[in-house]
């Protein structure tokens, strides 16, 4: 399976004390192969292993770990990537009943994780109503009865009657009815998508206005799950997908293709026939159980943090004993260069208001780093050097002109003044703070 493949490749790649392009480019070449082979999507095997090459060729290595240690941590982030990032929660409406209905192929586990999900809910201190709309089949509507019976779950359904909406309308009185926040609706499924189907599902939608359409996706059925999910998407327009049947042999790759394909997040997946077998889905634990090298990963995590806070500390030093100097100005530059776009950097910043255009301010950065970098050491140490000569020099090494170094150099001397008076404690006007 993927999670042996991975850990040959890992092996062998482990083999090497130093990476080059050359056994990067084999290595990759393998990851791309089980990753096929686990039957994930050409394209986005292809997007993967090219980012993977970008970053893996690009990156410096962190002290503390292995170059393999970092290819590993990098395939696995990638992955977790891959997978959304982070785990996606269900959504509550603002009034109850929250409704969520499910739809999938019949024989994909919508009934189960109808009563799965209930359960789950249950716990929560939630109270449920699940609701049984698949009229064709009575041993449906009988197996969602024996389960809701089982987890002590009130189930509506209607016999003598196929009007799928009239019933579901009704399901939402009997939710108010009894208070329930909130209302799981199971619908028939097909042995493959049809036109019938589709119409159903959407009218359904349009009459119950539901806060969550799930998909129900067997993983078992590899490459098709993305097909599948993408047609029912175009019709209906899911709000997250439910990944059944992880427990088996499955290859996995259903799980890594369709947040790519599809754009809609896994939410939780399935891991058993028993009613407890839910999980909410989280991309770090199915990656980390696909390549098992957890230890790996929280290694490098660790030593970058070490290397983080040891730079924040040498900065803190030179801040405090004013030793602070271009050289560090340009490797903090070079530090958020190293994360990402300065937008990017940005979002991550809870409460930072949306700034439109940060295209000036990321200019801005890199005529500031070319200049930096046109200096000597030496006049990084010491800018006092700077003297209308060497400034012409500068300006032409950066092709910036000599009033762009002087600006860096004037904005450098103010933020130095400001970090003396924050080391001090000595803060301008903050004494009459406060006081009425
Ligand atoms: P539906 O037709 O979509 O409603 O599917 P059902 O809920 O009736 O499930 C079909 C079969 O799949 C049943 O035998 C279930 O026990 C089984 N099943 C459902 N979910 C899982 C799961 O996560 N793991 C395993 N191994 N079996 C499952
Ligand atoms: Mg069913």
């Amino acid at each position: 399976n993927l999670g042996n493949r991975f850990q040959d490749i890992f092996k062998k790649i482990r083999g090497h004390g130093r990476l080059n392009e050359a056994n990067i480019k084999d290595a990759l070449r393998e990851v791309k192969m089980s990753l096929l082979e686990a039957d994930v999507n050409y394209k986005v095997v292809k997007d993967f292993t090219n980012k993977i090459s970008e970053k893996a060729i690009g990156t410096e290595v962190i002290r503390g770990v292995n170059p393999a240690q970092q290819f590993i941590k990098l395939v696995n982030d990638e992955l977790v990537e891959l997978l959304g990032g982070t785990s996606s929660k269900l959504t509550k409406g603002l009034r109850n009943p929250t409704i969520i209905m499910l739809a999938g192929l019949q024989g994909t586990g919508k009934t189960t994780f109808a009563a799965k999900l209930a359960k789950f809910l249950k716990k929560q201190n939630e109270k449920l109503l699940l609701v049984g709309v698949d009229v064709y089949r009575p041993a449906a509507i009988k197996q969602l009865q024996v389960l809701g019976q089982q987890i002590g779950v009130d189930v509506y359904s209607e016999e003598n009657t196929k009007d799928v909406v009239g019933i579901a309308t009704r399901a939402i009185e009997k939710a108010k009815e009894i208070n329930a926040t909130y209302m799981i609706v199971d619908t028939a499924g097909r042995l493959h998508i049809d036109e019938t189907l589709m119409e159903e599902l959407k009218e359904l939608k349009r009459a119950i206005k539901p806060q969550e359409i799930l998909l129900v996706v067997d993983a078992m059925i590899g490459q098709d799950a993305v097909n599948l999910a993408e047609s029912f998407n175009n019709a209906l327009s899911v709000d997250g997908v439910i990944l059944t049947k992880l427990d088996g042999d499955t290859r996995g790759g259903a799980a890594l293709s369709i947040k790519a394909v599809v754009g809609k997040p896994i939410k939780f997946i399935g891991v058993g026939e028993k009613l407890n077998d839910i999980e909410i889905f989280h991309p770090d634990r199915l990656v980390s159980r696909i390549l098992g090298m957890g230890d790996v990963v929280s290694l490098v995590e660790k030593a970058q943090e070490v290397i983080d806070e040891n730079e924040a500390k040498s900065l803190e030093e030179k801040i405090k004993s004013q030793k602070f100097d271009l050289n560090d100005f340009l490797k903090q530059l070079q530090t958020i260069k190293r994360l990402g776009s300065l937008g990017g950097i940005l979002k991550l910043i809870p409460g930072m208001p949306k700034i439109d255009d940060l295209a000036p301010a990321e200019k801005e950065m890199k005529k500031v780093e070319a200049i930096i970098q046109s200096m000597t050491k030496e006049e990084r140490k010491k800018p006092d050097i700077l003297k209308a000569n060497r400034k012409i020099r500068i300006a032409k090494g950066s092709g910036t002109d000599v009033s762009d170094v002087n600006k860096l150099l004037k904005q450098f001397d103010q933020m130095k003044s400001m970090m003396k008076m924050f080391s001090s404690g000595k803060m301008p006007n903050m004494g009459t703070m406060g006081k009425g």
